[in-house]
């Protein structure tokens, strides 16, 4: 082949070389980001192929993203050839999927199970609380939803947590009753929510040591990374793919015609399989998913004789970039202390901006974006990150002004809009008949007539005789229902059965493709031409997106030409937000700090670096959070390459509010000298103070009250709110009234409409002549009275 080691090999520091050639049982690489860990795990990959130790085949490598695990799989084609495209690179959620389809009957499942994401979850839990009257005690859908996440990430049932709950405790009674009633739902609607797919592959391997015996034999080299970010149930998986198989059953396998002789030690056991875990537990931001950073830490003692390897040379970001993340992650205690380093230079100054309003803000953003545009920069190297979905209000309205392409990864939610997921819940009901939460979805999906009380009827009566909600649709004659809905609920269960038989590859004309039965529901149940007809101007925007949805079932028949409904339910419902990237697209990527995981990008906007998001207000009182925000904070500085912007505001529009916003606790943790502070335009006729001076000036302000558990101390919060508006600017007591005209230094002229709150928090509504409707905090906003 024109494959060679020395390619495969190329410029690898020796510390990486000896990670990708170690042949040992356990390898354990930490290091920090941007050290080169998803290529190093890429390469070691393709060097066990390339050397013939493994097959595609015995390889199961877990990625964070469906999308890395593509481009994972890629490059390790692009190294070895073509042959490899077998092995298994998928994400936990995809991997467990397979195996729990492909074992469903022992797992006691319908190979056609459905899976459910949160608001399905929330649905069907909001049902089961009102059932309860569980309200009353103040159980929502997103507490309860969040605790059985908690629970079942623990690999905790309701069994057994029942069994150790205090069941004199009436909230406890009743959470254990919601609990068992939503996993009764469950199991009778053939689901399984996200949680589950891992729980049950562990229970599943657990339960029948054969089952995990093949795919122990199967998979001989396990890779994980982004092992930081793995939980408890997610362990547990690794260590059973990971356990030997003893003699004897490698014996049955061999007697079933699996052959396992080239696997089988002296003894005739098949020695467990070589584990390869990456992670940085700098960068664990997952603990509210109930990540654990223990299963790195302990990985040593739970493998013993594991290689560790420590790479240190950072090859993405400059040194500037770098000394700025090693500073602040320097302030997390209980870490073990390491020291990125590049090669590559100081670089650029990281630029610092305080703008007057979030709208300010914004509009720097989308100013510097083109200007790097202008000199030479691609947009899709360029990111904006934000802590929190609200804040891309602002930004996307100044972008689109300005006319810069950008798309919001994981924002657009396609298949969480209400028109997709009724058009889905038709396929849902196609697949798997047992889907009560799908069949009721449509129902009344167009409207037939059908009433939330026939709905729930439908329930009782399937309840009452011991048959599925589905089989009742079908019985529904015997309901003594009105003939006009009778005949409602029979067209539509005929609807679904004919849909099914279209996809019976014993059927005259074969299995019909996704598309196919789509259109035949769509048109059957007149889903889009209702939508069509609609005068409505979004009900033709949701035809639009329904339509879209017929063409991506058409993409995805023309990709996999094998695969069917189900594999085609199963790629939607694991689509992860960061799967939404699309590189080709030439635009900038605005995403969450959380989304931005693993990737890198040549310029990065961090903005809103302010106290309340970053650290999130949310988090800042938990016991490890603002550690926690820390390490997202590094996370979003370490994605950059050459730029790095760090941009606040003064102010932000919160919940219709306008609060007084302050810099982050985080900023003053970076050297001054790294940070080249830009100010508002708005600003720049007010006193103007450097930023870094009066972020020195509250050092040590934070960092060791948190060390001791505590909050941040209240007292230099009021102090620094006061000196940031001192300096901005004071209007002090400027009256405005309706009917009075102003000019501000961004927006031009305007007319006050209103003044609403008091004091120093008076509001004034303005519709500006040019830049539309704002609302203005009076005493700080660059403003004149004309
Ligand atoms: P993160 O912690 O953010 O996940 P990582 O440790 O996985 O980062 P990679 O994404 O693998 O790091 O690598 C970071 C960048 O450095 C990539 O652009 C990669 O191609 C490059 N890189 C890694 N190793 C080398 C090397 N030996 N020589 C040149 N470039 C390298
Ligand atoms: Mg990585």
């Amino acid at each position: 082949s024109g494959y060679s080691r020395s390619s495969l090999l190329d410029g690898l520091n020796p510390q990486q070389l000896e990670a990708v050639e170690y042949r040992g049982q356990a390898l354990l690489i930490i290091a920090g980001a941007g050290s080169g860990k998803t290529s190093v795990l890429t390469r070691r990959v393709a060097s066990l192929l390339e050397s013939r130790e493994a097959w595609p085949s015995q390889i199961l490598a877990i990625t964070f993203t469906n999308k890395a695990a593509a481009e994972m799989r890629e490059r390790v084609v692009a190294l070895v050839g073509d042959h490899a495209r077998g092995m298994w690179i998928s994400t936990f959620h995809s991997a467990c999927v397979r195996i729990l389809r492909a074992e469903a009957e022992r797992a006691g499942l319908s190979s056609t199970f459905s899976i459910y994401d949160s608001s399905d979850t929330r649905v069907t839990l909001k049902r089961i609380i009102k059932g309860l009257d569980a309200d009353t005690l103040g159980f929502t859908p997103a507490n309860v939803s969040a605790k059985i996440s908690k629970l079942k990430n623990e690999l905790a049932d309701v069994d057994s947590y029942a069994r150790n709950a205090n069941m004199s405790d009436p909230q406890e009674v009743m959470f254990v009753e919601i609990f068992r009633q939503y996993t009764q739902r469950l199991r009778a609607a053939s689901a399984l929510d996200f949680d589950d797919l891992i729980g049950e592959t562990v229970y599943l391997f657990r339960a029948f040591p054969r089952v995990a015996a093949l795919y122990r034999r199967r998979f001989r080299h396990v890779l994980v990374d982004e092992y930081q970010d793995t939980n408890h149930a997610q362990y547990a998986l690794v260590r059973e793919l990971t356990r030997p198989v003893d003699a004897e059953l490698a014996d049955e396998l061999e007697a079933q015609g699996l052959h396992v002789r080239n696997v089988q030690d002296s003894t005739g056991a098949i020695p467990g399989a070589s584990l390869t875990v990456v992670g940085d537990s700098d960068q664990s931001i997952y603990a509210f998913r109930g990540a654990d950073i223990r299963n790195i830490s302990e990985f040593e003692r739970d493998f013993p004789g594991a290689k560790v390897v420590l790479l240190e040379q950072n090859y993405r970001s400059t040194q500037n970039i770098l000394s700025a993340a090693n500073a602040v992650i320097g302030n997390n205690f209980d870490r073990k202390e390491k020291k990125l380093w590049t090669a590559g230079g100081d670089g650029e100054k990281i630029v610092g901006f305080t703008g007057y309003s979030g709208h300010d803000e914004a509009q720097f953003v989308a100013d510097e974006i083109e200007a790097l545009h202008q000199a030479g920069t691609d947009y899709r190297d360029i990111a904006v990150f934000y802590r929190t979905n609200a804040q891309t209000r602002a930004l996307e309205e100044i972008l689109v002004r300005a006319a810069v392409p950008y798309r919001v990864v994981g924002g657009t939610k396609f298949y969480e809009r209400a028109e997709i997921k009724d058009a889905m819940a038709y396929l849902i009901a196609v697949a798997n008949p047992d889907d009560e939460l799908a069949l009721r979805r449509i129902l009344n999906t167009p409207k037939r007539g059908i009433g939330p009380a026939t709905e729930t009827q439908l329930g009782s009566f399937a309840a009452d005789n011991g048959i599925s909600y589905r089989q009742a649709m079908r019985d529904a004659a015997a309901l003594g229902l009105g003939p006009k809905v009778t005949n409602a609920i029979l067209q539509l269960a005929r609807l679904l059965d004919e849909a099914a038989l279209m996809l019976d590859p014993a059927s005259p004309a074969g299995a019909a493709s996704v598309s196919d039965v789509l259109t035949f529901l769509l048109e059957g149940s007149t889903l889009l031409s209702v939508l069509r007809s609609s005068r409505d101007p979004q009900d033709e925007a949701r035809a639009e997106n329904i339509e879209e949805l017929v063409a991506q079932t058409k993409d995805f028949t023309r990709e996999n030409p094998d695969a069917g409904l189900v594999d085609f339910l199963t790629q939607v419902s694991l689509v992860a937000a960061a799967d939404d990237l699309d590189d080709a697209s030439g635009t900038v990527s605005l995403m969450t700090l959380h989304t931005a995981k693993g990737l890198e990008y040549n310029a990065v906007f961090l903005t809103g670096v302010e106290e309340g998001l970053l650290p999130h207000q949310m988090s800042a009182h938990e016991p490890g959070g603002p550690a926690e925000e820390r390490r997202l904070f590094y996370v979003g500085i370490t994605r950059a390459k050459k730029r790095l912007y760090l941009s606040l505001a003064m102010t932000r529009a919160q919940f219709g509010d306008i609060n007084v916003a302050m810099p982050s606790r985080y900023l003053q943790e970076i050297p001054a000298d790294l940070i080249d502070w830009r100010q508002s335009p708005g600003m720049a006729n007010s006193r103007g103070g450097t930023q870094s001076r009066a972020l020195n000036a509250r050092r040590d302000g934070y960092g060791k009250r948190e060390q001791q558990g505590l909050p941040p101390a209240p007292k230099p919060k009021t102090e620094w709110a006061n000196r940031v508006t001192a300096q901005v600017r004071d209007n002090g007591d400027l009256t405005l009234e309706p009917g009075d005209r102003i000019r501000h230094v961004d927006f031009g002229d305007g007319r006050v409409n209103q003044v609403t709150g008091e004091g120093t928090k008076r509001i004034a509504h303005v519709l500006f002549d040019s830049a539309g409707a704002k609302k203005l905090l009076i005493k700080i906003a660059p403003i004149e009275k004309l």
